[in-house]
């Protein structure tokens, strides 16, 4: 693998699309192992997370709807500045077993706000997955339930994630070049 420019930014290899299908595997494995004989509804985070999403669902043996919704951040009028809303979520989670998937989760904030969104509308349970976590940014306490990898404080690209709208559709995660 080589180094990759996007915009002005270069970017390292970091995880292998090899790498990332082999831990996608095991999380599918053992999330079809603790589910059995519920509803579950898989509930993906976009724009990043489409990827993960994808994958991640075809290695779930067990039946699952498929979700998405977008996390949306704006100033609103208000003083307060910045408002977070949910959008695309047009489903009743009422006694789902919910399992939010994300590519990434670096300070948790957007989680956070998420989880108590979505716990307003009394699901069974709500669990977390995410290919990535960036425990050293991470600023609360609550449980991560499935994680592909803990990886260090640095922007990263590819598999779903992007740099000012690009790399997305990377193979493989890269990693920001500090050179
Ligand atoms: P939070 O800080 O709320 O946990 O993460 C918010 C969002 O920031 C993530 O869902 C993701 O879209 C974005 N993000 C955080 N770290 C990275 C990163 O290293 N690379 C990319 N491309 N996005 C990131």
């Amino acid at each position: 693998m080589q180094k990759i420019k996007i915009h002005d930014k270069v970017f390292e290899p970091y995880l292998t699309a090899d790498r990332i299908r082999a831990r996608i595997a095991e999380l599918g494995k053992e999330i079809s192992n603790d589910f059995v004989g519920e509803k579950v509804i898989l509930l993906g985070v976009l724009n990043g997370s489409f990827i993960v999403m994808a994958d991640l669902a075809r290695e779930i043996d067990l039946h699952v709807t498929c979700e998405f919704l977008r996390i949306s951040s704006y100033s609103g009028i208000e003083t307060t500045g910045k408002v977070k809303s949910i959008l695309g979520l047009n489903i009743d989670l009422k006694d789902c077993s919910v399992i939010i998937v994300e590519d990434i989760v670096d300070t948790g904030i957007s989680m956070k706000y998420l989880v108590e969104e979505l716990e307003k509308q009394k699901p069974k349970k709500i669990a977390i997955a995410t290919l990535l976590f960036k425990k050293e940014a991470f600023r609360f306490n609550y449980p991560l339930d499935y994680v592909g990898f803990e990886i260090p404080n640095k922007f990263v690209v590819g598999y779903g994630l992007d740099y000012d709208g690009l790399g997305r559709n990377l193979k493989d995660i890269y990693q920001l070049s500090i050179t």
